[in-house]
């Protein structure tokens, strides 16, 4: 078995076997681009490793020495040389990136012996001491589980006690002290001095990559991200080249487009003078990329140049991380960037245009998820002008939030499991803060830049986050921050505007942001591909306007009952459920039909001849009742009758399970006048905004809900006809429509050929077929379905994601059933369901026509439907 494999035998196709970071320095090493050279152990060895119970086997120990060799002659330096030794890095590396969860060791090989052969060789003491310490702060933490602090306390001690700010401050005599010092931590904690050996140091440093696979915060993430426990990390050993070798020299990183706007440009900060994860760490705060144009041309131009070449290479927005060593520019790893949404959908709509990526490709892209992100929140701008600035800093991860300071992520999260709205804010964040970010509504740090941890990770959740507020003092002992003479303390209350990068006191109201442009072209886009039609369930002119600016098709869902809400309305809708004789029914009626009316014409002007399903009254009346004493009174007087006689009514009319009682068509087998007049309020509106409009056709869809058996829908028909034909007669005017039906109860489902005769459209209404196929009242359920999936007695809530095994085979005895007696027959999905991806993907395949959902639920149905052809 093999289970080392050099850069140069690699391709980016591997990154199961050598990691993401391998697999791509392999990919670099073949495009000829200026990689430090080095091997890979892969993913295999590391699941080798944890299943022997943490053994490295003797074969995989000669399989390294043999690659360390090979490397020896391609650099001409040897491993422990006292003249020209050979420094590695090891680095982790999995499939799937998890930035900063798994560790890393710089400058391995030195020792009290090639510290001095690189003094020596370099004539520079202080580069090769500060490399040493390195070693031995990293080798400390990383293989002795030596709290980082240890180190970092005696280096700030050292510093202080010498009037020094910065680490560049530090002479040559310095980090010899500090190496003696660190030297005497590691004896103090492990009863053992620091392994001189290198192919010991080797040998640890490689076991050690290995379990960080099982380290917490690694664990942790995964769990976060969905990534499996079972792949393993893939150890990569490279030559060292060095950014801390004066200021001829640096590290950064860099993006190639900017990953919180998506605008185009190379986008990053690096550190002169400084090695590895100086950078990302927040330890000292870098310059922007734009200023090495200045300091070193030559190389800055190259970087541009090869980021180019990568980004054309990978046809994606990368993320790179380099080091220069005495103006010459070495890359160090590549990967695809993460952004926030916006940019996310700026890159793909750009790379498109540029002819890098097809439109099949960029919606591809488009995770359903992020059409989510991509409506952030924004600060109302009136409240905004007045409100009192804490801080500024820079705008890391778009958005705004309001919430409750904490100062460690423990707090914070102690504070969101009882329900308070937290805000996180630390002098810089590190992997360990990983669960309190994920509770937290926004993100600030003192400290580190657009790249730091606390940036990168906000984007990739889409949280909001300001990172880099130099000018605040965050005391994470006192839980206290400071700026000039203000003072914040736990629980207060800040608002974070991650967009711009200001801090302000108290909290601010806040509306949903809106990048409509952007997500209309990827939607225009997915249009051009989905093979089914997407509607929306609406009925206000705002939402209906929402809905056809997010891409719907049409309406699939009028809810009319929606419309008889609102004080008006709801107490004409009273007096007609209390009449009790056809005179003091009809009179609220005809006030309810012009109501309709009014709401219709708006629907039909709106949607300029597209689709519209309107629904006739469903629910049970109950729910229309007057519920307060104060109610009842205004009721009683306003039809002239006594308390008591109304209460008698609302006795009469209760049931013991409503959603199974007297409501939908049923209510119009007892009443039938009020579909009649619902149905002529719908057709007279037809035909008068027609009038209006000449070039308009209207075909409107009257949906009858709660339809089991062909002898109802057959029934209530004939009537309605009835009523459309009297219409016509008294306007002279004819105009088509349809009238069709629910899907939603069983009996329905199974006897829907039958049905078919008397209906010219159906729509699954997944809501009710659940709530009846299960026998879960969709009210109630709440109280048991989190127990059920406890005990694993249902994988998920099947309100939320739909049933296939049961609801899903109804549906598809249904569709089947109606495909047979008439294979035109349109057939929807108007539930719940019809909005989530997971579920979309079912529907398509059982194959119905549309899916009908809440408007802001249209785009990412639009995509999911796009992706799945
Ligand atoms: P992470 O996965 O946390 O980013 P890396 O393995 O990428 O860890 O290492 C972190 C940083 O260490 C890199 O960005 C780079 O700056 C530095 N580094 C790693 N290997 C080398 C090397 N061979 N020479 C110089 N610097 C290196
Ligand atoms: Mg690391
Ligand atoms: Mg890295």
């Amino acid at each position: 078995m093999q289970y080392v494999i050099d850069f140069f035998d690699g391709s980016k196709e591997q990154n199961d076997l050598l990691g993401g970071k391998g697999a791509n320095l392999a990919e670099m090493t073949k495009m000829k681009l200026p990689v430090p050279t080095g091997f890979t152990i892969t993913t295999a060895a590391c699941l080798d490793y944890l299943k022997k119970q943490e053994k490295v086997s003797n074969e995989l120990n000669e399989e390294i020495r043999q690659h360390v060799r090979s490397m020896e002659q391609r650099t001409r330096k040897r491993l422990g040389d006292g003249v020209d030794p050979l420094l590695v890095s090891v680095r982790s590396g999995s499939k799937f990136s998890m930035p900063g969860m798994m560790d890393t060791i710089l400058n391995l090989g030195l020792n009290d012996e090639t510290v001095l052969a690189l003094t020596q060789k370099t004539g520079d003491a202080r580069f090769a001491y500060d490399c040493y310490r390195r070693l031995l702060q990293m080798f400390g933490d990383v293989v002795c589980d030596i709290d980082k602090n240890r180190f970092e306390e005696q280096l700030d001690f050292y510093k202080s006690k010498n009037g020094y700010t910065v680490d560049t401050d530090m002479q040559a005599d310095d980090w010899k002290e500090l190496v003696a010092v660190y030297k005497d931590i590691f004896l103090e904690v492990t009863h053992r001095a620091f392994p001189q050996d290198p192919y010991e140091q080797l040998n640890l440093a490689v076991e050690a990559v290995f379990r960080s696979w099982n380290n917490r915060r690694a664990i942790t993430y995964r769990r976060l991200h969905d990534i499996s426990d079972s792949l393993g990390t893939a150890v990569n050993i490279q030559e060292m080249v060095f950014g801390n070798f004066g200021t001829e020299s640096g590290t950064g990183v860099a993006f190639t487009r900017n990953p919180a706007t998506g605008e185009k440009g190379i986008f990053g900060e690096f550190l002169l003078n400084a090695q590895g994860e100086d950078v990302v760490a927040g330890i000292r705060t870098p310059q922007p990329i734009s200023e090495l144009e200045a300091l070193m041309p030559e190389v800055y131009q190259e970087f541009l140049k090869l980021g180019h070449l990568l980004e054309r290479h990978y046809k994606d927005m990368q993320d790179i991380e380099f080091t220069i060593e005495n103006r010459k520019l070495y890359l160090l790893q590549t990967r695809k960037g993460k952004r926030t949404a916006k940019s996310s959908f700026k890159i793909c709509i750009q790379l498109v245009e540029e002819g890098i990526i097809s439109k099949k490709e960029a919606i591809q892209r488009i995770n359903p998820t992020m059409v989510t992100q991509l409506l952030h929140p924004v600060f109302e701008p009136e409240y905004l002008k007045n409100a009192e600035v804490f801080a500024r800093g820079l705008p890391a991860s778009p958005g705004a939030a309001s919430g409750a300071i904490y100062f460690t992520a423990e707090n914070a999260k102690k504070a969101s499991e009882q329900g308070e709205k937290v805000i996180l804010i630390r002098q810089e964040t590190s992997p360990e803060d990983i669960e309190g970010m994920v509770v937290s509504e926004a993100i600030v740090t003192s400290r580190g830049g657009m790249t730091s941890h606390a940036a990168v990770v906000a984007r990739g959740m889409g949280v909001c986050c300001v990172a880099g507020c130099e000018e605040i003092y965050v005391d994470e002992f006192l839980e206290q921050a400071t700026v000039g003479s203000v003072i914040l303390h736990q629980g207060d209350t800040i608002s974070v505007d991650g967009t711009t990068g200001t801090i302000y006191h108290g909290s601010i109201p806040y509306v949903d942001g809106d990048e409509w442009q952007l997500l209309e072209t990827i939607t225009n886009w997915a249009k051009e591909e989905a093979s089914i039609g997407v509607k929306a369930n609406a009925e206000t002119p705002i939402d209906i306007q929402t809905a056809l600016k997010l891409g719907a098709e049409g309406i699939g869902l009028a809810r009319t009952e929606h419309m008889f809400f609102g004080e008006e309305r709801i107490g004409e809708m009273r007096k007609m459920i209390l009449a009790q004789n056809e005179e003091s029914l009809m009179a609220p009626l005809n006030k309810l039909k012009e109501f309709q009316k009014e709401d219709f014409r708006a629907m039909f002007t709106l949607l300029k001849g597209k689709a519209c399903t309107i629904r006739l009254l469903d629910p049970p009346l109950h729910e229309f009742l007057p519920q307060t004493v104060e109610e009842i009174n205004h009721l009683a007087d306003e039809t002239k009758r006594t308390v008591a006689q109304i209460n008698y009514r609302i006795e009469e009319l209760h049931e013991q399970n409503p959603m199974l009682g007297h409501r939908g068509c049923r209510l119009a087998v007892t009443t039938p006048q009020i579909y009649e007049m619902q149905v002529a309020a719908i057709i007279e509106s037809a035909i008068e905004v027609t009038q209006l409009e000449e070039d308009l056709v209207i075909v409107p869809e009257i949906m009858i809900p709660l339809i089991g058996s062909q002898e109802e829908m057959k029934w209530l028909r004939e009537r309605l006809e009835q009523t459309i034909q009297e219409i016509f007669d008294q306007t002279n005017c004819v105009i088509s429509y349809k009238i069709g039906t629910m899907l939603e109860i069983p009996r329905a489902c199974l006897t829907a050929e039958k049905i078919a005769e008397e209906a010219d459209f159906f729509s699954f209404g997944t809501n009710d077929l659940t709530q009846l196929t299960y026998g879960f009242s969709r009210d109630d359920s709440g109280k048991f379905i989190a127990a059920y999936q406890d005990n694993k007695l249902l994988k998920e809530d099947p309100f939320q994601h739909i049933d296939e095994e049961g609801v899903g085979a109804l549906m598809k005895i249904a569709v089947d059933k109606i495909r047979n007696f008439d294979p035109s027959i349109k057939i929807g999905v108007c539930g719940e369901v019809g909005g989530d991806p997971q579920s979309i993907r079912f529907l398509k395949k059982i194959g119905v026509d549309y899916i009908s959902c809440s408007p802001y639920r249209i785009p990412s149905a639009i995509l999911t439907i796009a992706q799945e052809q």
